[in-house]
């Protein structure tokens, strides 16, 4: 049963049985064991946490940054759609404008409708139209519906023959007629092409006001590849092309019953795609570094803790002026020793030591001088003892050795062989001559269940033997 003096209750002292760890790591252990309410700080969970928030700091900023680019992104793409249906608008603008310049022109609706002039018609209808602004198509209508004229890139193409649903412009134009809409335009197909056309009535150049016969002009531009790619470098658009039926568009034209007409695509570098890749690896670089200088950080922080519990350790422990074991920790180690004797029935011994005539030493040579004579003191007997031995003082000029291991006679020999050291030891004083000094020592054996406090009394007893008779020897306790 291991006995636990009075002054050390409350101190769960724990057998560190693990020997070659870290002197660091053992005390931290210890300490662990002793009170584990320091443990967060001492110990492991602290790392895991760090990673843990640095992982969600990771993530939190990496889809930041991803919902940012993607709103810039959906912005980008808004802000580019708008771009190409603004400059569609611009290109149907200007052929709104050409058109009315001529349904506006009295001379123009004269010579065409009225007088049939087909030399002037086709030089302005044909030649001017396709050749100064760049348009493919020119049809002018009469107010029966019937055509006029018509020109494809320039020349005359008589349409009449050809089948209805090919001439999709003349239903635009019956609508058109019925409606008081001034010029309209509309996607339409022409010949299995699809064209952007604009229509308009023949109006009376001071008024305003439409024709009365009805008659309509109409011009077209077929929407080609190459009109896309014209579009794309006057508006810097980026590559704005056609694609197939099936393919994803960013813009699909319809003609005004809504069929399909033309696929639009074009480039969409968004800053997400430009960017991202190039933010990444920082980001990712980043964190690893905080992540490195908060493990590195954290790991100093407990070095630096563990450090300082074990001079606080230390220094509970431990006999300020030699070193050795104190009071404290000589209990603690004794009880530990008793504890593993009983299980493995060994002998244990106590020597009791008392430097003799101490108050001499310092009344002649100074308590400095003495404080020298305690140290070389305990640096000699412990020089001369076994490690495994545990030697403290117990205060003043008062020290206990407990021999692990020794019976009657071992111990005997042992404190005989201090008792004669020291009395030969010359004490080493600083600006002094050295100082010679005797001990005088209680012996003890340990009878197995006997408690500490009862084994310490009776080589006090012992010790106060050996001082009664004479000094600088050895009295042994004999146990009842
Ligand atoms: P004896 O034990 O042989 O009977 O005589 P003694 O003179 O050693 O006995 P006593 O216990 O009366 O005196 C012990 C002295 O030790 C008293 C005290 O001044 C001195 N002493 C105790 N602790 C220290 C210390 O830390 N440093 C020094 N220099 N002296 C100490
Ligand atoms: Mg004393
Ligand atoms: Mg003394």
């Amino acid at each position: 049963m291991r006995q636990v003096p009075k002054h050390l209750n409350g101190l769960a002292f724990q057998v560190i049985a693990v020997s070659n760890m870290s002197a660091e790591k053992q005390i931290a252990r210890e300490i662990d064991v002793r009170f584990p309410s320091e443990r967060l700080m001492l110990g492991r969970p602290v790392a895991p946490l760090l990673l843990v928030l640095i992982l969600v700091s990771l993530a939190t900023v990496s889809a930041l940054v991803f919902d940012t680019f993607g709103t810039l992104d959906r912005l980008g793409r808004e802000h580019l759609y708008q771009q190409v249906s603004t400059a569609i608008d611009v290109e149907t603008h200007r052929q709104e404008q050409l058109l009315q310049e001529y349904a506006y022109w009295d001379e123009g609706y004269r010579l065409l409708i009225a007088e049939h002039d087909t030399e002037w018609a086709d030089k302005n209808l044909g030649t001017f139209v396709a050749e100064d602004y760049g348009l493919d198509l020119a049809v002018a209508f009469r107010g029966d519906g019937s055509i006029a004229g018509s020109w494809v890139d320039g020349e005359r193409l008589d349409l009449e023959g050809l089948p209805a649903e090919e001439v999709d412009l003349a239903r635009l134009a019956e609508r058109l007629r019925a409606s008081e809409a001034i010029a309209r335009s509309a996607y339409v197909r022409f010949q299995g092409n699809p064209y952007l056309v604009s229509v308009e009535k023949f109006r009376d150049e001071e008024t305003e006001q439409a024709r009365p016969d009805g008659a309509l002009l109409l011009f077209g531009r077929a929407l080609t590849d190459e009109v896309f790619a014209d579009w794309s470098e006057t508006y810097g658009l980026p590559n704005l092309g056609r694609v197939g039926e099936h393919s994803a568009a960013d813009l699909v034209l319809r003609n005004d019953q809504d069929d399909e007409l033309v696929r639009l695509l074009w480039d969409k570098e968004t800053p997400a795609t430009v960017y991202l890749n190039r933010l990444l690896l920082p980001i990712v670089l980043v964190f690893t570094l905080m992540a490195g200088l908060g493990w590195w950080m954290l790991e100093r922080e407990r070095d630096n803790r563990t450090r300082y519990v074990r001079q606080l350790f230390e220094m509970a422990s431990k006999d300020f002026l030699t070193g050795i074991s104190n009071r404290r920790e000589f209990f603690f180690l004794a009880n530990r020793e008793m504890t593993r004797a009983s299980r493995e029935d060994k002998s244990l011994s106590v020597l009791m030591m008392d430097l003799d005539w101490f108050k001499k030493i310092n009344d002649t040579l100074g308590h400095d001088a003495g404080d020298e004579v305690l140290s070389g003191f305990a640096r000699l007997v412990k020089s001369n003892l076994r490690d495994f031995d545990i030697f403290a003082r117990l205060g003043g000029e008062e020290f206990v050795v407990l021999l692990v291991g020794s019976g009657r006679a071992e111990a005997l020999e042992t404190a005989e062989r201090l008792c004669h050291l020291v009395e030969q030891h010359a004490f080493q004083v600083a600006q002094k001559s050295p100082a010679n000094c005797t001990v005088s020592i209680g012996l003890a054996v340990w009878n197995h269940g006997e408690a500490i406090d009862r084994l310490l009394n009776r080589a006090d007893d012992a010790l106060y033997e050996a001082k009664a008779n004479g000094r600088n020897q050895v009295a042994v306790s004999e146990f009842t």
